[in-house]
């Protein structure tokens, strides 16, 4: 038996027990006579004492150890004189007899402790060290503890798990595919799947009812921040069910698994159309752990010679609470903010709400004091208040007004990674107008159902056509995803028609589901949970790589298995393929 304990769970009704315990060396300390070691394992951190007096060429043998070597030691339990309160274990050591070293260890290229000195690149190249730390097992812990209580959740509600191909033809889910070259059919690839989609709605087909899976997904999308080409899916599926079957399900999934990771207790979510969304937040998924939502305000602002807002399709503001004190600099601050090509606002017109009472605007030359009282008054504003506006063509102002909310948020410090707000944004747009192509694409993607009601516009106004399509965000992520499917051939067919699909191009992409449509297809309709994302907002995480054990870069780079690297000549040749301009 290499361990009888743990290193996580002695305490201190074990004194006098004669125990093993196995694990690394995080740290050996001398102290006149003794040796005090911190061993490590999965489960925590106990301390070990080598005596000199009592056994010095056990001392000795110890004075040796380095960092991160991996022992055996067996010793008694003895109750601490120097207790510490911030260890579980702290209230014992082992006074040890016996000191087995069964590997030695390289110095490591950095401290593995939960503080480090090891920089991101360096412990990303070493990840299987950084993933002996606590707080880094910590979050596999919540990421396995997720998964688990999920696939219990749904296996109670008779969801079964399937798994769908990996090497299979392209789907369309909006981004790029990964190709796998074949060796066996020559000049032939298989794409990897973007999501398992059609394989799902097949399953529906096949009579399978309520399918899930816990499966990679691949997409080959530009590099940003926090993507993963590689991330995991809650992946699900039901038969014979409407939107509000499939939002009541999973709605109780997610309230299921804060009960469990955190103990919380959530209310209902609320449900926020689209349009709604975008009128009041900007965004189709909006942090709605605060308030400063949008007020419109051309109506008020037109016909003062100011022919900036004159000019402007839209001019909306935000409230932002207390902050009328905010001094030019902080001004000058938000105004560079508001114009960072990213955001790409041209300027920024504020209005301070004095403590008392006066108005002080960035556009006093054109507005009276009683023209600025209505813009407050809509805003809902109060002395001490400081409103800032933004104006310009709807959709893109509207975009670059919710930047500004969540910087004002982050500011304001009303983002707090505690605090979880879970809502359903419902009714988005079937279809999104691409200027540069000058032609539709799905919005979710090409299997999503119009509104029923909506489906006459498909030939008049396509671009007005609900979808049953829903998303969960949760602190401003989208989370979750998905829509009631087109189950009818015909309509897929319309569907593929107004997407500028010729029936050729259908026929050979689809043709499959289009011909699985025709031996009696059920209604159904699913929805995808992002588990990398869910589980980083309920570990508080900034970035959705620390709950993947072996993540890539901001490059798609695998630092540590140098992953994508070149290929031998032989191989390629064996695949068919040839390089060029590398
Ligand atoms: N396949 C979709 C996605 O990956 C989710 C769904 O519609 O179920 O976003």
């Amino acid at each position: 038996m290499y361990r009888t304990n743990t290193c996580g769970e002695l305490r201190a009704a074990a004194k006098g027990q004669t125990v093993t315990l196995a694990g690394w060396v995080q740290k050996a300390r001398k102290f006149g006579g003794m040796i005090f070691v911190d061993l490590r394992d999965r489960y925590g951190i106990t301390q070990l004492v080598f005596n000199q007096e009592i056994n010095a060429e056990l001392c000795d043998r110890a004075a040796k150890l380095g960092r991160e070597w991996v022992i055996q030691v067996t010793g008694v339990v003895e109750e601490r004189s120097n207790k510490n309160p911030n260890l579980p274990t702290g209230d014992i050591e082992i006074i040890v007899s016996q000191l087995n070293v069964l590997n030695a260890s390289e110095t490591p290229p950095f401290t593995i402790e939960e503080e480090t000195d090891g920089g991101d690149d360096l412990r990303m190249k070493y990840r299987y060290l950084d993933l002996r730390r606590a707080n880094v097992r910590a979050n596999l812990e919540l990421r396995h503890r997720m998964a688990f209580a999920t696939r219990s959740y749904l296996n109670d509600r008779r969801f079964m798990e399937i798994e769908t191909p990996v090497l299979i033809s392209s789907t369309p889910e909006g981004a790029r595919d990964f190709v796998v070259p074949s060796r066996v059919h020559p000049g032939e690839f298989y794409a990897l799947p973007q999501s398992p989609q059609l394989f799902k709605q097949l399953l529906m087909v096949s009579g399978f009812d309520r399918y899930f899976q816990i499966v990679k997904c691949f997409r080959d999308e530009d590099l940003r921040a926090d993507r993963q080409p590689e991330f995991t899916q809650i992946d699900c599926e039901m038969s014979f069910v409407q939107q509000e079957d499939i939002l009541s399900i999973f709605e109780g999934l997610t309230k299921h698994l804060f009960q469990i990771v955190k103990g919380i207790e959530l209310p209902d979510f609320p449900r926020l159309s689209y349009a709604d969304a975008m009128r009041l937040y900007g965004s189709d998924k909006p942090d709605t752990r605060f308030g400063m939502t949008f007020v419109e305000i051309k109506d008020l602002t037109e016909g003062k010679n100011f022919g900036v807002f004159d000019s402007a399709e839209y001019v909306g503001a935000i409230c932002a609470p207390g902050c009328a004190a905010y001094t030019r600099k902080q001004l000058d601050e938000l105004t560079d903010f508001v114009k960072r090509p990213q955001i790409g606002a041209k300027g920024l017109v504020y209005v301070r709400y004095e403590a008392d009472g006066s108005l002080k605007s960035s556009v006093d030359k054109f507005y009276s004091p009683e023209d600025l009282q209505r813009w407050m008054d809509r805003a809902g504003a109060k002395p001490g208040d400081l409103l800032l506006v933004l104006c310009g063509e709807t959709e893109k102002t509207q975009k670059q007004l919710s930047e500004l909310r969540l910087e004002m948020g982050a500011r304001l410090g009303l983002r707090d990674k505690n605090q979880f707000q879970c809502l359903w944004v419902v009714d988005f747009p079937l279809l999104e107008y691409d200027e540069e192509l000058k032609r539709y694409f799905a919005k979710h993607h090409p299997f999503t159902s119009p509104k029923p009601e909506d489906i006459p516009l498909l030939d008049t106004d396509p671009g007005a056509v609900r979808a049953n399509a829903y998303d969960l965000v949760i602190n401003g992520s989208e989370v979750g995803g998905g829509s009631i499917r087109i189950h009818d051939s015909g309509l897929q067919k319309k569907m593929f028609q107004v997407l500028g699909f010729s029936e050729e191009q259908a026929q050979a992409q689809f043709g499959f589901l289009m011909n699985a449509f025709q031996y009696g297809a059920p209604p159904h309709g699913g929805i995808a949970f992002g588990l990398d994302r869910f589980v980083s907002i309920m570990a508080g995480l900034d970035s959705i790589r620390d709950c993947i054990a072996f993540p890539k870069n901001n490059s798609g780079k695998d630092m540590m298995i140098d992953a994508p690297s070149t290929i031998a000549q032989e191989q390629l040749d064996e695949l068919h393929l040839s390089i060029r301009n590398v």
